[in-house]
């Protein structure tokens, strides 16, 4: 219980982390690092490739630092902000083709072909097809590379020297990791705000489906559960258990009286004081409208009874009031106890049996006899 409720509260300390620095921007600064990050990169190889003579590289690159200065204006205005990375990649494909074809395989261009097919899965798509395009188009190219460029008679402008060679291999290698880390840690923190805003909607839904929201008890579909898992192992250590079925007394005539507010108050706070009678490894619930029912695993009908007078004598000490009025109620009690071969329905009903005895015999008093 400890840990379902720690984690829990995990995940609604992060998804309200989340939800805030999505408020303040955070999709928008992760565009927008991404597309400055891609503008500083291409200046840097328009340098580079401007430096080595390179000239058609250092042309597209000119292309590329406009398509991104371009970009990171758009990504204030446009709605669907993956449509620019969709049209970033389609840039990396073409420029690590071209830069492959014109300097040839050894700075490796070419990786940033197989490096965008996880970014392209990895980002979080509408368009389910479109990363497969994007793959089946990278993985061709590559290949097409490897096979044609192997030669350097078929690289438009092999690099001069083996220094040039290096640097642009080493620079290659290290903007590679980045994209890596900077794409699989906005990755990460979606899927764990994903995952965490599951897990908190499947036990608000776990909670809607279980617990009475007036008297925040399991309801009758939970002590089924409950029930079934007792008599279970019961069956299997051959302990008893024993139910308690109550009614509140003569509660219409809270509502006539008092009005339904002040009855739901009552059902409250009955509630609570059957909650706190009974013992640990008990479990409680509103069986129905004015009616509790509760199961105490390796207890007999004495422990039963003494459980339901201890909540009886609370409920008669305790004075409800409605403006200066004060009034009280009081409750009947039918107990019975379970044994091994015994089916929940049989102890149920017999409880009842009893509680509509008591109720035929004053109220207010616990009946454990037939
Ligand atoms: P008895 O002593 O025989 O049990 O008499 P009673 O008046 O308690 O029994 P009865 O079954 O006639 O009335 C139960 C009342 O409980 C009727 C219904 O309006 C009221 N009730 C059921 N659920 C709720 C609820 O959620 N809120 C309120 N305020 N009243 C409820
Ligand atoms: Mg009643
Ligand atoms: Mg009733």
């Amino acid at each position: 219980m400890k840990n379902i409720v720690s984690q829990s509260e995990k995940d609604s300390q992060f998804i309200q982390k989340a939800e805030l620095l999505t408020r303040q921007g955070a999709e928008f600064i992760a565009y927008f690092i991404g597309l400055v990050s891609c503008l500083a990169v291409h200046i840097l190889y328009l340098v580079l490739f401007a430096m080595n003579g390179v000239r058609f590289m250092a042309y597209f690159n000119v292309f590329s630092v406009l398509f991104y200065a371009v970009s990171i204006f758009l990504v204030r205005v446009v709605k669907e902000k993956l449509n620019l990375v969709y049209w970033a990649l389609v840039e990396i494909i073409v420029h690590a083709a071209l830069a492959t074809w014109c300097v040839g395989l050894e700075p490796d261009f070419a990786m940033f072909l197989l490096m965008i097919i996880p970014i392209a899965f990895l980002m979080p798509n509408k368009n389910k097809v479109m990363p497969f395009g994007i793959m089946v188009v990278s993985t061709a190219l590559y290949g097409v590379c490897h096979f044609l460029f192997r030669e350097d008679a078929n690289v438009l402008h092999p690099l001069a020297s083996q220094t040039a060679r290096d640097t642009f291999y080493m620079i290659n290698i290290i903007i590679g990791a980045f994209v890596m880390i900077y794409v699989t840690s906005i990755y990460t923190v979606l899927n764990i705000y994903t995952e965490s805003k599951l897990r908190t909607q499947t036990e608000q839904l776990r909670t809607m489906a279980c617990v009475d929201p007036l008297t925040r008890l399991n309801n009758r579909r939970a002590m089924w559960e409950d029930l079934r898992r007792i008599c279970g192992e019961s069956r299997e250590s051959g302990k008893h258990y024993v139910i308690g079925l109550g009614d509140i007394d003569h509660f219409k005539k809270v509502n006539d009286t008092y009005g339904h507010d002040r009855g739901d108050e009552v059902l409250s706070a009955v509630a609570d004081m059957i909650k706190e009678k009974i013992p640990e490894q008990g479990c409680v619930s509103r069986w129905g409208g004015e009616e509790f029912l509760f199961v105490i695993p390796g207890a007999d009908i004495r422990k039963g009874c003494d459980c339901a007078e201890r909540i009886l004598q609370t409920l008669r000490e305790y004075r409800f009031t409605d403006g200066d009025r004060e009034f009280f109620v009081t409750m009947t009690f039918g107990i019975s106890e379970g044994a091994k071969d015994a089916e929940p329905e049989q102890i149920i009903s017999q409880a009842d049996k009893r509680l509509y005895k008591g109720k035929n015999n004053g109220r207010d008093h616990v009946e454990y006899t037939d």
